[in-house]
């Protein structure tokens, strides 16, 4: 196998391994525990595990950490699969750690054999009070020197269910006055009694992650276990599995920084919470940070890898904004989205001197003319949004005022008559006249305006529901508050507006452009209704 050229100091440790001759193959794996719904931050953890193995022509497992039956469920394990199906990985196997239950356990019975392994009679509370600081030892469990005869003789009946719940546990036997706390004689089997998702009721000891997790990395033949930062503290266990058990070759411990990121919740268990109190709709509600949010929302996912491609893999934990994921979305779409045309707020100009109707021709994609044009009905009434009209406009305003001229976007150049309002003083409507010449494609009325504005043609034109979006978590001014009080209430917005009639009968789920809106994505209400839902906002508008 060839070294690659490094990008980053995964590259780097890999290119060494395979130069010293440490390894034939790159195998890694993408280890996610199915208690809940995949988020950005392990689109991350899945461009390291399934991109690494990739670009060394390697292989990479989906392999899911079921060791703790009580938070995990099919549901996930399903949602999983298709969330990275969607990202557009491929696993070679797919590796559950209960498919290693029973050799775990036998792996357990050798440590014990060995003296590495002993029943402990102390409670959990005992345990974690017993187990010192980082200043002060912890204190030798009174049960640590048991024989081995005794030690497998109760083990085998906490595996036989003589033993409630807590009662004994199985800990490993390093050093209770480790500096390192994880080395502290570590639990390493639990006595359960929960139902797991796949294997049912056949166990009611479960192994602990640390322990049960070089075993399964071991029995998958993975090269490089590539994880966050977090566990870095927690490889030296790692290690002592691997070095008590004699495994060879011993799987070799990564890690590398969690993506976190402004304005957004990132933990799994906040996550649910959102979903269980009702601050959204559901765990694909397009505000979430979830997989199958930023899906329903309508991101590609090409440009979520350019974003976890672009803040790189590092060793050094660090916040990104918000922003420049944005940013890297926009650039997709500008590239991809369709062009289209639709008014959040709709306030209607009717064009006194224009008689009948006509189709305009408009781009398609005004940066690909390869994909050529199409046909968008005018006549005399349109509909503008309410927000590029101003009674009171300021110095400069370019947009449309009493007397002044803008532009119908690949239409004609129109100009404010006068005014319609209502009994409370509310413009209702605008009267406009049109120059007949100054049509987008031959202008010949040599009339110069700086303002162009979107339009909705009145008779042709769909209602349509709008909405748009502000971020789930307010700004860093709080940070460091809980999340519960840093929530934003106030995060989705509905609009009533009126759209073209194309985007009522393109593919539901389709993304546009909406020109001087935003990128939106088509989707359907439950009444069969137009819904125009916010991608991402637009950095520019024409007249900015
Ligand atoms: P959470 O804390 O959100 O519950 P987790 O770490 O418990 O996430 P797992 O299912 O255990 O979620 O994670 C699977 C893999 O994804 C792990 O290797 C984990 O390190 C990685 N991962 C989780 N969150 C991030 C993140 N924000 N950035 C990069 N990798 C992540
Ligand atoms: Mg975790």
């Amino acid at each position: 196998m060839k070294t690659i050229e490094a990008t980053n100091f995964i590259e780097q440790i890999i290119n060494e391994d395979i130069e010293n001759g440490k390894i034939e193959a790159v195998q890694t794996r993408f280890p996610p525990e199915p208690n809940g719904y995949l988020h950005i931050g392990h689109i991350k953890s899945m461009l390291v595990n399934f991109g690494t193995a990739k670009k060394y022509g390697g292989k990479c497992n989906l392999f899911f950490d079921d060791t703790n039956p009580s938070k995990e469920k099919t549901e996930f394990v399903d949602a999983i699969r298709r969330d990275i199906q969607w990202v557009g990985y491929e696993w070679e196997k797919e590796v559950y750690a209960s498919d290693f239950f029973e050799t775990i356990y036998e792996y357990a019975e050798k440590l014990i054999t060995d003296g590495k392994a002993f029943v402990c009679d102390l409670s959990p509370e005992e345990i974690s009070a017993t187990r010192g600081t980082l200043t002060e030892e912890g204190k030798e469990s009174p049960y640590r020197n048991r024989s081995v005869a005794e030690n497998l003789q109760l083990f085998r009946e906490m595996r036989a269910g003589k033993y409630a719940d807590g009662r004994k546990c199985l800990r490993a036997k390093i050093d209770m006055s480790s500096p390192n706390m994880n080395m502290r004689d570590p639990v390493i089997y639990r006595i359960l009694r929960c139902t797991h998702h796949r294997t049912g009721d056949t166990w009611c000891i479960y192994p602990m992650y640390d322990y049960a997790h070089p075993i399964c990395d071991y029995l998958q033949g993975v090269t490089h276990s590539l994880c966050t930062l977090e566990f870095e503290d927690h490889r030296p266990l790692y290690d002592w599995v691997g070095i008590q058990l004699g495994f060879a070759p011993k799987p070799r411990q990564i890690e590398f920084a969690r993506l976190a990121v402004t304005n957004t919740v990132m933990s799994k268990r906040y996550l649910k919470k959102l979903v269980e109190e009702g601050h959204v709709h559901g765990w694909d509600d397009p505000r979430m940070p979830t997989v199958a949010g930023l899906r329903n929302r309508g991101v590609p996912p090409e440009a979520l890898l350019d974003f976890c491609t672009k803040i790189g893999i590092v060793k050094a934990n660090s916040e990104c904004q918000l922003s420049y994921l944005e940013a890297c979305i926009r650039d997709n779409l500008n590239e991809n989205a369709e062009r289209a045309m639709a008014v959040l707020e709709p306030l209607k100009v009717t064009i006194t001197n224009y008689d009948g109707e006509e189709m305009l021709e408009t781009a398609i994609h005004p940066l690909k003319p390869e994909l050529g044009t199409r046909e968008i009905a005018f006549s005399g009434t349109v509909y503008i949004d309410r927000a590029d009209f101003s009674l009171d406009p300021p110095p400069k305003y370019q947009r449309l005022k009493e007397g002044g001229y803008v532009r119908l976007k690949n239409a004609y150049i129109i100009q404010c008559d006068e005014v319609v309002k209502d009994e409370n003083g509310e413009v209702v409507e605008l009267k406009c006249s049109y120059l007949p010449n100054s049509r987008s494609s031959n202008d010949t009325s040599g009339v110069k305006v700086k303002g162009t504005i979107q339009w909705v043609d009145a008779k042709t034109g769909v209602d349509a529901e709008i909405r748009r979006y502000s971020y789930l978590l307010k700004d860093a001014e709080y940070a460091g508050q809980d999340f519960g009080e840093r929530m934003n209430l106030d995060s989705e917005h509905i609009f009533h507006g009126k759209a073209e009639p194309y985007l009522a009968e393109s593919d539901d789920g389709k993304q546009f452009q909406l020109m001087r809106v935003g990128y939106y994505k088509k989707c359907q209400s439950e009444n069969g209704g137009l819904v125009l839902s916010e991608i991402v906002s637009l950095k520019d508008n024409f007249n900015k």
